[in-house]
């Protein structure tokens, strides 16, 4: 596989998915209009993906459809909860930016708050994998005002857990932090609201 990292800027990147989130927002995707013959033609022997996203397994936030972005465009990693797992840190070095996209409702999530709140015996091995990575980036938010609001609650661990996943890639690895001080790596935080459509890029 030729894996050639995009030569735009982050800030060219960036701007390419809000462009095409707001597409897809607006039920105006452009995209398809290159997912054809002559496109896979042109891809079959490289790639020059602009953007990595660290997205959830979840069925309703594929990356390049929310993005609005074509065949070759994204470099996809998806995981249940957008969590990091040491094998994808050398993943995300191919290309100018990297993108955790968390969700709202994100199932994840939701299945760790419960767990935190009533511990089961008979939890399934691989979701209990994900619940240990999600735990560190929420269990403080029950000991706070905002665990008294079930809506609130969520909203700030969805948010939490995509912060410990931006945080874990920023210094996942001394080659990541060399190329963010250089500028020629930016990662960023966003959540896709399942309700709207909308990519909110917060961080
Ligand atoms: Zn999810």
């Amino acid at each position: 596989m030729a894996l050639r990292g995009s030569q735009i800027s982050a800030e060219e990147a960036l701007k390419r998915l809000v462009d095409g989130n707001r597409h897809f927002a607006a039920d105006a995707r452009a995209s398809e209009a290159l997912l054809n013959r002559a496109r896979r033609a042109e891809l079959a022997r490289t790639q020059e993906p602009f953007a990595t996203v660290l997205g959830c397994s979840d069925s309703r936030v594929p990356a390049e459809i929310v993005f609005d972005q074509g065949l070759g465009d994204l470099f996809v990693i998806r995981v249940a909860g957008n969590i990091v797992a040491p094998s994808q840190i050398g993943s995300v070095e191919f290309t100018p930016l990297v993108v955790v996209l968390g969700h709202s409702q994100c199932g994840a999530i939701l299945a760790t708050l419960e767990e935190l709140r009533r511990p089961s015996e008979n939890q399934s091995r691989n979701l209990q994998s994900i619940v240990d990575r999600v735990r560190p980036a929420i269990e403080s938010l029950l000991d706070t005002d905002v665990a008294r609001d079930e809506e609130a609650l969520v909203r700030r661990a969805v948010r939490a857990n995509i912060r410990a996943s931006v945080d874990h890639l920023r210094h996942g690895s001394q080659i990541l932090e060399q190329m963010i001080q250089e500028d020629r790596l930016r990662v960023v935080g966003a959540e896709y609201s399942l309700e709207t459509g909308v990519v909110d890029f917060f961080l």
